[in-house]
């Protein structure tokens, strides 16, 4: 997208009319800041998406008009051996460095990290089990992972040595990676997904934002986004907000706005690092709030220091421990 907006800011709070007719509400940050407009989430034919990496990089530039597109394949691929083949995980690596163009359109490689309950042998319903680990399921749910340059491979959640978001959160920080938690759920799916150390939150930088209901194989899931989140929050937790549509069907859209000095990949992982960033549903919409929601608070998580905790209330419920 060629809109790119300057914001200024030097006050605690000010509200910019920007030309398009939106008006921002920006505090805190005293820097110039573009606004660049990305999907973060999305899969193609890598894993269960449909079109190739090709069709969907050329989607969100040609057709949606973004800024930022991050892919994100299932570390699992798409068959049996039900391992992302590294080719296709080098492929997603040469083809956004190959679409990436300074000033007009970044494309980032990730991937999703899809921890499933049938990978611990006790799993609780009528699964069979994979038998990857020993013991009771942990309800991880998903994460969305992200790097700035080619790593040799994924960190997959069936790899005994990222299999918890401690773990994985390890191996992204040494690599110099980002993860956002994905579709936060309210129901046992996510019992244990913001199970992490605060000093994780460096890594785990945010969190996706979505409907509390979503609708998938013909039945509605109310996973109650907003309330999950928020009690992620009001016990010390500490996030961002980004967005993706999670597209299968190739169609990426602006889900997520992120306030970054230039259009480079290196500037937009600053953004997103820092937490520059908010989510939308629909549109476009340009307001801005911290991680509370609150715009009157300074913006980036600068005032939200790490504090210990967790979800309380679930303590005691389940057997995963961070790390
Ligand atoms: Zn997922
Ligand atoms: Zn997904």
């Amino acid at each position: 997208m060629n809109s790119w907006i300057t914001l200024c800011c030097n006050t605690r709070l000010i509200l910019l009319a920007i030309a398009a007719g939106f008006l921002f509400t920006i505090c805190g940050c005293a820097s110039r800041y573009r606004i660049a407009w990305g999907d973060t989430h999305g899969h193609t034919s890598l894993s269960n998406g449909q079109g190739s990496v090709d069709d969907y990089l050329r989607r969100a530039r040609d057709e949606a008009n973004l800024d930022i597109l991050i892919v994100t394949d299932h570390d699992f691929g798409h068959e049996a051996p039900w391992r992302m083949p590294a080719a296709d995980w080098d492929l997603t690596q040469a083809k956004v460095d190959e679409y990436t163009v300074d000033g007009r359109f970044v494309a980032i490689s990730g991937y999703e990290w899809t921890s499933q309950e049938k990978y611990w042998t006790e799993v609780k319903t009528n699964l069979v089990s994979d038998r990857l680990f020993p013991g009771p399921p942990c309800f991880y749910n998903h994460k969305v992972v992200y790097f700035p340059a080619p790593v040799a491979y994924l960190f997959s959640a069936k790899d005994p040595a990222y299999k918890s978001p401690d773990l994985l959160a390890e191996a992204v920080r040494r690599a110099g990676g980002l993860i956002q938690n994905a579709h936060p759920d309210s129901t046992v799916k996510g019992l244990n997904q913001f199970d992490y150390a605060p000093s994780a939150s460096d890594v785990i930088v945010n969190t996706e934002m979505s409907p509390d209901v979503v609708y998938d194989r013909a039945t509605n899931h109310p996973i109650r986004v907003e309330q999950t989140v928020r009690a992620f929050l009001d016990h010390g937790g500490r996030t961002g907000f980004v967005a993706g549509t999670d597209t299968h069907e190739g169609k990426p859209a602006a889900r997520t706005a992120v306030l970054a000095t230039k259009l480079t990949r290196a500037a937009i992982f600053d953004a997103l690092r820092h937490r520059r960033n908010y989510a939308v549903n629909n549109n476009r919409d340009a307001r801005m709030t911290n991680q509370t929601g609150s715009p009157e608070a300074d913006c980036c998580g600068s005032k939200y220091p790490d504090q210990p905790g967790g979800l309380e209330g679930r303590e005691g419920q389940s057997p995963c421990a961070p790390g």
